[in-house]
């Protein structure tokens, strides 16, 4: 299998068994509004990141 074939098994995974948001994306922060947030980059999910307590906070 090549790398279109790996791309889609690592799909199959995250269908069966769903993202484990590994690969997150250096926190972004996005404004007042918006706030810090850090994106998955397997599934594109975003999470919102408080900075007070270095860590990703609850998904809304
Ligand atoms: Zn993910």
């Amino acid at each position: 299998m090549g790398k279109k074939g790996d791309a889609l098994m690592g799909k199959l995974y995250e269908i069966l068994f769903g993202c484990r948001h590994v690969h997150l994306t250096f926190p972004i922060t996005a404004g007042e509004a918006r706030g810090t947030y850090v994106v998955c980059l397997d599934c594109g999910k975003e999470f919102p990141y408080d900075w007070t307590q270095m860590k990703i906070g609850r998904v809304a």
